[in-house]
């Protein structure tokens, strides 16, 4: 058996050592002297039961903030129980946002979670699912790695998942490696992984834990708080052989200490270490909820660990004491075709929070259905907004309400700011509008048109495949001096993560900067166009790369930041 081991000489990643630096109030980075504690790589499983969205995306991170903050090196993966080989290929409808880490993983929406409460990327290694795990055995079997033996969902699919629940922690980069385990207890789907936490928690013994959410339900009528859910959803994870070590219970209201404790006493878990989960305000509130129940140091206690001392939540503290401070408004218009599920736009949602509070205002977000958009009705959906994103999306259901919406921002000046797509969209109203290029469009809309402003990427011409083929993760971008765009970042270069096929096409290169929207951010490598802006306008951006996923809570991304400041700009020249 592998274990992660640290000696006296080893050295942090970078990545790390910088959040952790940044973390501390008021510390210079290239002056900070860092102090590790170094523990044999631990690892913790959070599981669910009674029913899925409790948050346990939100309870392994806020686990994760508190051991971040206590000094200790934390990863977060998550196991998707679902064939895809990842969410890439799935409707938003059906599973909210698909998140992209820096190494080009489409991934589940917790990754960006976890990428913000603990300000440290995550990779492809960090999100895996059923389909990668069967994936990677049959690949095994063809080769022959299990030659004449019979391969089965025991031991060959639950080996499979042990090893890629310990690939992070065998890097020696992590004191602790929190697994989420998506879906319920009791699915069909997620036996096998259930099966692989049970030998591991056997093999690893004090060095691994396991953590269930479940769920306390409020029956109105009845005036009363269930327990029963919980108590059976525990029973179903005893049968398959776990015994959870740490109970939090998801609740809309306060789950009385003698309840906690008669739960306790059904579920075989020491009292101080069940745990209430209350509605919060902001998901950012749950770190300090789950430390004022001392779920840090039970986590610790229960592993050995020192408990010693508190968390340093100074910078943490820092975002939530503006987050609720903030009285002056700032409202932001999102304009796509997803709005009934805001799950589908996540990350921005996210980016626009982390910004506005930095510039200590109050965000609202009106959802902007594009498919209702017209060019009369425009203005009335708009008007009244500081600022409008147009969102990413693939499709043409949709789009003509992007372009009424963009004629509309462009024409009265108002903040606006395009992602992927939301950029393609601006590149194809000034085509129509501005350069009088009539039915200018992108390739993936119409593939007759006769001014293929966007058109597909040269190398994605000769692939057929849906799955993980698109333009992904981060690549550099330069920026013009002088703009907007390098104004807001205050650098001249910087790497955003990506998720595309279609581009701006650079034979319309010139005529766009002739006649007012200058291609100011191009990919040093390839020239491809990332970064359009209107300098005329008070702040017209669209970016081919996804900044969204790169806002942090103690790392707003300087696009958000700079747009939101132009939001509050304009609200005060309007009133
Ligand atoms: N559909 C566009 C493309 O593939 C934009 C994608 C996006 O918005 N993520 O290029």
């Amino acid at each position: 058996m592998v274990r992660g081991f640290y000696l006296i000489l080893h050295r942090e990643p970078a990545c790390l050592a910088v959040s952790r630096c940044q973390e501390s109030a008021g510390l210079n980075v290239n002056n900070c002297i860092t102090t590790f504690l170094h523990v044999e790589t631990k690892y913790i499983f959070v599981t669910g039961g009674v029913v899925s969205s409790l948050g346990k995306g939100i309870i392994s991170s806020s686990l994760a903030r508190l051991l971040l903050s206590r000094g200790y090196r934390v990863t977060i993966q998550k196991f998707d129980p679902y064939i895809n080989i990842d969410p890439g290929t799935l409707n938003p409808y059906e599973h909210g946002e698909c998140y992209v880490t820096v190494d080009g993983h489409e991934a589940d929406l917790d990754l960006g979670h976890y990428e913000r409460f603990t300000n440290t990327q995550t990779t492809r290694a960090n999100n895996v699912t059923t389909g990668r795990i069967y994936q990677s055995v049959i690949d095994k079997e063809r080769r022959g790695d299990y030659l004449g033996k019979t391969v089965q969902i025991i031991p060959h699919i639950t080996d499979e998942i042990k090893r890629n629940v310990k690939i992070l922690g065998n890097t020696g980069k992590f004191d602790f490696v929190i697994t989420e385990i998506g879906g319920t207890v009791g699915d069909i789907e997620s036996t096998p992984y259930l099966e692989a936490v049970r030998q591991l928690r056997w093999e690893l013994g004090r060095d691994a834990l396991c953590v269930h959410l479940t769920y306390v339900p409020y029956l109105k009528a009845a005036k009363e708080l269930k327990t029963k859910p919980t108590q059976h959803s525990v029973k179903l994870l005893q049968q398959v052989g776990i015994q959870p070590d740490i109970l939090v219970l998801r609740t809309e209201k306060d789950v009385p200490a003698q309840m906690r404790r008669k739960v306790a006493q059904f579920c075989n878990v020491e009292p101080d270490a069940v745990i209430q989960s209350l509605d919060a305000p902001t998901i950012y509130q749950v770190p300090l909820m789950m430390h004022e129940q001392h779920l840090d140091e039970i986590v610790l206690r229960k592993m050995g660990v020192d408990a010693e001392g508190e968390p340093d939540l100074s910078a943490w503290n820092a975002f939530l004491e503006k987050l609720s401070t903030a009285t002056e408004e700032v409202s932001i218009g999102l304009v796509g075709k997803y709005v009934q599920l805001q799950d589908a736009y996540k990350s921005i949602n996210e980016s626009l929070s982390h910004a506005a509070t930095h510039c200590d205002r109050k965000l609202k977000i009106t959802y902007i259905n594009s498919e209702k958009l017209t060019a009369e009705n425009a203005g009335e959906y708009l008007s009244g907004l500081d600022g409008v994103v147009i969102a990413p999306g693939f499709g043409q259901r949709g789009i003509e309400g992007k372009f009424h919406a963009i004629r509309w921002t462009r024409e009265h000046d108002v903040p606006t700011f395009g992602i992927c797509l939301g950029m393609q969209c601006m590149v194809i109203e000034f085509a129509r509008n501005v350069l009088g290029l009539e039915e200018a469009n992108s390739t993936e809309m119409d593939t007759k048109t006769p001014h293929n402003v966007i058109d597909l990427m040269e190398e994605q011409k000769s692939i057929s495949d849906m799955g993980g083929t698109m333009r992904l993760g981060a690549y550099d971008c330069d920026l013009r001096e002088g703009s907007r765009v390098a104004e807001a970042y205050g650098t001249r270069r910087v790497s955003e993560r990506h998720r595309h096929r279609f581009e701006f096409n650079e034979d319309y290169r010139e005529a766009f900067e002739r006649g007012g929207m200058q291609c100011v951010g191009t990919n040093p490598g390839t020239n491809l166009v990332e970064v359009v802006e209107i300098p005329e306008k008070r702040w017209f951006i669209g970016t081919q790369y996804h900044p969204e996923y790169q806002s942090t809570v103690l790392h707003p991304n300087p696009l958000f930041i700079s747009f939101i400041k132009a939001a509050v700009n304009y609200r005060k020249v309007r009133k």
